[in-house]
């Protein structure tokens, strides 16, 4: 039996949104709650984030703050309601 799903790819969630969500340079699909964590492949866990804000959302550059997941939502909320 096939699950129905309404999940986006990331490749389409990507198409609907290119651009980082903090500073709109050409991103990349960042998963709020990591998947390691749980988080799951579908669009209400997207959120596109370009090379360096990708970065900083998994706490890998040196002084920089990392966001919290809270910041993260907020942010994909902010953006995705302007569409
Ligand atoms: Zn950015
Ligand atoms: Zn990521």
């Amino acid at each position: 039996m096939r699950r129905k799903t309404n999940t986006k790819s990331m490749r389409e969630y990507l198409s609907e949104y290119p651009t980082c969500f903090v500073c709109g340079r050409l991103g990349e699909v960042h998963h709020i709650l990591l998947k390691s964590l749980g988080g799951k492949d579908e669009p209400a866990n997207y959120i596109t984030l370009c090379r360096y804000h990708h970065n900083v959302a998994h706490g890998i550059i040196p002084g920089v703050k990392r966001f919290s997941r809270e910041e993260l939502w907020a942010l994909k909320k902010r953006v995705e309601e302007q569409k």
